[in-house]
């Protein structure tokens, strides 16, 4: 082995995007991936015509004249997509040489910006109640004081109110919960006919207050998977809770389990429980997202109906925990189907 090795050798040896500036200031070697994120021949070049991101030429600055190690921020956009590089800027013994290294951080970023989405998501669910409570506080110590008619009627409100907020935050709890142990998988036998039938008793009184019919199609034989059973009653409570919520007056709801020796989805044996209502349907464009945090087809009519935006989102990581998948399908004043399906072993 010769030394020293050449440094266009060891920088096409990096398993990143790479460059080493001279003291001069002068590109002195580049890689073919940092050639590639940077678009211009670099070698001989000056690098601030280089890098050009001010955040990026301060460290390389600072590191060129005083030998401190630094990182920034590279942000661009590669097939469309934006993506975000740390930089690191180290010294390179004492050769007055620097070495620029550029790692990908996209999915990091992506994540932190999916996290304060969440957040300002929140944020916005919860204040909108809590402005309409803080509105009613302040009527009823004021002008409606003593009249007793306009008192019942904002109790009432601010119920409904408080029972919104109290319905997000246990949503919210649940979210949490299930996303933590999502990648653990349900270790219990359980039987979906039982489970479904108890889902079924226990949403009649809402059902009967909406003026709607539960039919279940349901076999006769208990149909046993392995799963965990009260995160699949949730699923059959949110489906079924919203057929009764969304399906409107006078119509039937009808539940619906099948058991299949190949399901062409899961590419394995499965059952297949649809919940199908005669409502106004949902736009097609809506379908794929129906199921993202806080999305909703209609939000007026969600809030109306006192809807946290979570059901669904819920409904699919437990679903995603039983290696199964939900299928919506809907058609304008047809209604629409939800479909679970869900692999027997
Ligand atoms: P929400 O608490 O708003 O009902 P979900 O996550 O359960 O939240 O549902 C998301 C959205 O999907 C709802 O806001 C509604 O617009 C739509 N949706 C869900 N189920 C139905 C249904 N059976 N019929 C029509 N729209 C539905």
């Amino acid at each position: 082995m010769t030394l020293p090795l050449p440094v266009s050798d060891v920088l096409a040896a990096v398993p990143l995007p790479a460059l080493a500036i001279a003291q001069g200031e002068q590109i002195l070697s580049i890689n073919a991936t940092a050639q590639k994120l940077l678009g211009l021949p670099a070698q001989g070049r000056h690098f601030i015509t280089v890098l050009r991101q001010p955040a990026v030429v301060e460290v390389v600055e600072r590191c060129l004249a005083q030998g401190t190690q630094g990182t920034a921020e590279y942000l661009t956009r590669e097939d469309g997509h934006d993506v975000t590089y740390t930089v690191t800027v180290t010294a390179v013994g004492d050769s007055g040489t620097v070495l620029v290294t550029f790692q990908d951080i996209s999915h990091v970023a992506a994540a932190s910006q999916m996290r304060r989405d969440f957040v300002a998501n929140v944020s916005h669910e919860l204040r909108t109640p809590l402005t309409a409570l803080m509105g009613f506080i302040e009527t009823l110590r004021g002008p409606a004081r003593d009249d007793a008619t306009a008192r019942e009627r904002f109790l009432e409100t601010m119920t409904k109110e408080t029972e919104r907020m109290n319905r997000l935050v246990g949503d919210l709890l649940s979210l949490s919960r299930v996303e933590a142990d999502e990648r653990v998988r349900p270790s219990g036998q359980v039987d979906l006919v039982a489970i479904m039938s108890t889902t079924m008793r226990n949403l009649n009184p809402l059902a009967v207050e909406a003026g709607v019919t539960l039919v279940p199609q349901l076999p006769d034989h208990p149909v046993q998977i392995g799963g965990d059973s009260d995160q699949l009653m949730q699923v059959f409570t949110n489906l079924i809770e919203n057929a009764i919520k969304y399906g409107g007056a006078d119509k039937p709801v009808t539940i619906t389990l099948t058991e299949h020796d190949e399901i062409p989805a899961l590419r394995a044996a499965g059952i297949q429980v649809s919940v199908r209502d005669e409502g106004p349907g949902i736009e097609p464009q809506h379908l794929p997202r129906l199921t993202e945090r806080f999305y909703r087809a209609d939000s007026h009519r969600s809030r109306a109906l006192g809807g946290t935006g979570l059901g669904l989102a819920i409904v699919k990581h437990i679903l995603n925990r039983h290696r199964g998948r939900i299928k919506i399908a809907s058609e304008l004043g047809q209604g629409s189907v939800f479909t679970v399906l869900l692999p027997i072993k």
